[in-house]
C-alpha cells in the first residue's frame, strides 16, 4: 500500500515549529513524555483486556523497551500496549489532542519572551511532539490491540506527515527517533548514548509501574561504553532499568525504613535520614497518595528568597513537576515528599492547580496532617519534637500570621524561652499551668537576645514578684504577637505596654493607694518638667511601680508598635 501525505493542523504545525527550534533548554523531558505515553498505552490495554475477554490481545508480558543505536543515531521507545488504529494515528498525532497542549499554545502566543515561553513548555509538558526537540525525523509504527492491520507514520515535523497501512506490525507502538546531530560541546547530551538514556529514565521515570527494559550491559561493555556502543548484545539479554517502586502506593508495612530513606535522599539531596515519615491515603472522588518527610535539619537557604519549596507532584506514577508550591503552605516549605494524584491530567499546569478545588482540599488536608504529626511527636517523641522546633520553629511561626484556620494548632505547637527555666523552652499550655492565682494574662517581652531581655528594666517587677515572662528573640516574634490576641482565653501581653496588672495576690490596701497619691503629688512638678523637656520624644512621663532597681524605663501604649517592630517596618520601607 502506498503512503498518503497529510498536513498537520495549523496549531500542531505551530507547536512543532517551537519544538524543532527547541526554545526549551531541558530537552531530556522528551523521553519522559514518550515513556509516559507508552505507560498509558499499557494501562489502557490492561483495562480493556480485563473488560473484554474477546479482545485477543497478548497481555502476558506488558513492558516498555528502549533501544539506542549510536551508529544509526536512532533511539527507539517501544511498548506492547493498546496501540493506535489508522484513524487514531491521524487524529491523535496529527492534531493537538489534549486540551492542555491547546492551552499551552494559546499562552505561548501571548508571550514574545523566549524565556517565558520556555518556562511554559516546561510546565505544561508537550507530549509526543517533544520528540522533535531532539529528532529530525520520527517514525511511529503501531497496531491497535485486536486489529490485524498496522500503520506507519513518518514525519520530519515540517508541516506534513505520511501514513501508510501495513499488513504486519507488532502489537502496540514503536516510536523511532532519528536523532539530530550533536555538536562537540554537547557530547554529554547525546541521546544515542546508552548511559545518558539510563540516567534520564532513572531521573524521570523510575516509578513507572511497568518494566522499562534496555539491552543489558556486560561488565566489559560498560567499561568501554563509548567504543562498544555498536556491539550487539544477545537478543534476550535485557535488564529492567527502572525500580518500579512507587513506595507511596505500597502498604506501609511492606516498605522498610531504608527504602523510605533512600527515596527521601533522592528527592531532597540530603544525606541525613529524615526525622519523620508521613503517609496519607485519600480515597473517594479525588484519589491521591502522599508520602511526606520532615528533614532532621533545616537547609541553609530556608529563609532566603527562591528557596526551593514544595512537593513533587506525580500523576498516576508519572513525575509531573518538582517544587509544586500549591500543595502545602509556605510556612511548611521544609517538608519534602511526593503526592501522587490519580485524577489529574499529565499536562496540568501550576495555574490550573492553583484554581482546582480538589487541590485546595488536598492542601488543607496535608497541612493538618503535618501539623498533627508534629503535635503528636511532642508527647510521643519529645526529642524529635525538640529538633523540629529548633530547626523549623521560625518557619512554623510564619503560619501564625498566614494561616488563620490553623492558628490555634500552630500556637499550641510553639515553644518559647521563658524565665521559668534557662535551658528548657516552654509551650503556652505549660506556661498557663504555672500562672499565679489572679494572673490572667500571658506576659512576654521581645528583644534581640535572652540576655538583652533579661537585663531590661521592664523585667524587674516581674522578677521581684516571681511572675513568669516569655522571652521572644526571633524577629518574626515581633510580628506574630501583634496578630495573635490570646491563647486558650488568656491574653498575650507585652510587659512593655501600658499599665501591667501583676495581680500579685496582695490586693492594694488603702494605705498603699494613699501613699501613691502622695508620691504623685510630690513628683508632679518633676513629671511635667520631664514631659516638657523630652517634648516630641515621649507621650507622657509617669510614676511607675514596675521598677525595683532602675530609675526609669520606656513604656509604649498598649497599641503602639514595639521598637523592634518599628525597625522591621522601617527595613521594609514602610
Ligand atoms: P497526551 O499523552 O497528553 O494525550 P501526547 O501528545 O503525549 O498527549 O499523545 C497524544 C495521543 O497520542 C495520546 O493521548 C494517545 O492517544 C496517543 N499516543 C501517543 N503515544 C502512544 C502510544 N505509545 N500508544 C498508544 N497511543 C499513543
Ligand atoms: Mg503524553
Amino acid at each position: 500500500m502506498s503512503a498518503e501525505t497529510h498536513e498537520f493542523q495549523v496549531e500542531a504545525r505551530q507547536l512543532l515549529q517551537l519544538m524543532i527550534h527547541s526554545i526549551y533548554s531541558n530537552k531530556d523531558v522528551f523521553l519522559r513524555e514518550l515513556i509516559s505515553n507508552a505507560s498509558d498505552a499499557l494501562d489502557k490495554l490492561r483495562l480493556t483486556a480485563l473488560r473484554d475477554d474477546a479482545l485477543g490481545a497478548d497481555v502476558s508480558d506488558l513492558h516498555i523497551s528502549v533501544e539506542t543505536d549510536a551508529r544509526a543515531r536512532t533511539l527507539t521507545v517501544r511498548d506492547n500496549g493498546i496501540g493506535m488504529s489508522h484513524q487514531e494515528v491521524v487524529q491523535l498525532i496529527g492534531t493537538i489532542a489534549s486540551s492542555g497542549t491547546a492551552r499551552l499554545l494559546r499562552e505561548l502566543k501571548e508571550t514574545d519572551d523566549a524565556d517565558a515561553a520556555a518556562g511554559l513548555i516546561g510546565q505544561f509538558g508537550v507530549g509526543f511532539y517533544s520528540a522533535f526537540m531532539v529528532a529530525d525525523e520520527v517514525t511511529v509504527l503501531t497496531r491497535h490491540a485486536g486489529e490485524s492491520q498496522g500503520t506507519r507514520w513518518v514525519s520530519r515535523g515540517e508541516g506534513t506527515y505520511t501514513v501508510e497501512a501495513l499488513d504486519e506490525a507488532p502489537q502496540g507502538t514503536t516510536v523511532t527517533l532519528h536523532l539530530k546531530p550533536v555538536d562537540v560541546e554537547n557530547q554529554l547530551n547525546d541521546y544515542a548514548q546508552d548511559g545518558k538514556i539510563r540516567e534520564i529514565i532513572k531521573r524521570y521515570s523510575d516509578f513507572i509501574t511497568w518494566p522499562i527494559r534496555m539491552a543489558a550491559r556486560t561488565a566489559a561493555a560498560a567499561e568501554q561504553a563509548d567504543e562498544s556502543a555498536d556491539a550487539e548484545p544477545a537478543s534476550d539479554d535485557f535488564e529492567t532499568v527502572n525500580s518500579m517502586k512507587a513506595l507511596w502506593a505500597r502498604a506501609r508495612e511492606d516498605v522498610s525504613d531504608e527504602e523510605y530513606h533512600e527515596l527521601y535522599k533522592r528527592i531532597s539531596h540530603d544525606w541525613l535520614a529524615p526525622l519523620e515519615t508521613i503517609r496519607l491515603q485519600a480515597e473517594g472522588t479525588f484519589e491521591y497518595q502522599a508520602l511526606l518527610f520532615i528533614p532532621s535539619r533545616a537547609p541553609q537557604d530556608l529563609f532566603t528568597q527562591g528557596h526551593s519549596r514544595g512537593l513533587q507532584l506525580f500523576v498516576k506514577r508519572v513525575h509531573i513537576m518538582d517544587d509544586c508550591e500549591q500543595l502545602l503552605p509556605s510556612y511548611l516549605r521544609f517538608v519534602k515528599g511526593i503526592v501522587d494524584a490519580q485524577d489529574l491530567s499529565l499536562n496540568v499546569s501550576r495555574e490550573i492547580l492553583q484554581q482546582d478545588r480538589h487541590i485546595q482540599r488536598m492542601h488543607r488536608r496535608l497541612t493538618k496532617k503535618v501539623l498533627s504529626t508534629i503535635k503528636d511527636l511532642r508527647t510521643k517523641a519529645p526529642e524529635n519534637y525538640a529538633t523540629i522546633w529548633r530547626e523549623f520553629g521560625k518557619a512554623l511561626k510564619e503560619g501564625l500570621l498566614d494561616d488563620h484556620e490553623n492558628r490555634d494548632t500552630i500556637l499550641a505547637l510553639c515553644s518559647f524561652s521563658s524565665t521559668h527555666a534557662t535551658d528548657e523552652p516552654t509551650t503556652l499550655a505549660q506556661y498557663a499551668e504555672r500562672m499565679k492565682d489572679g494572673q490572667e494574662e500571658i506576659f512576654y517581652l521581645t528583644g534581640d537576645s535572652r540576655e538583652a531581655i533579661e537585663n531590661s528594666p521592664h523585667m524587674e517587677a516581674f522578677r521581684a514578684k516571681g511572675v513568669e515572662v516569655l522571652l521572644l528573640t526571633d524577629p518574626i516574634d515581633e510580628v506574630w504577637v501583634t496578630a495573635v490576641p490570646e491563647f486558650d482565653g488568656k491574653r498575650l501581653r507585652s510587659i512593655t505596654k501600658g499599665e501591667v496588672d501583676l495581680g500579685s495576690g496582695e490586693p492594694d490596701t488603702d494605705e498603699t493607694e494613699h501613699e501613691r497619691e502622695n508620691q504623685r503629688r510630690e513628683y508632679s512638678g518633676l513629671l511635667s518638667w520631664m514631659t516638657e523637656q523630652l517634648g516630641e520624644d515621649v507621650k507622657e512621663v509617669r510614676l511607675s511601680t514596675r521598677l525595683t532597681v532602675s530609675p526609669a524605663c520606656l513604656v509604649s501604649d498598649t497599641h503602639d508598635i514595639t521598637p523592634a517592630l518599628e525597625n522591621i517596618y522601617r527595613a521594609m520601607g514602610q
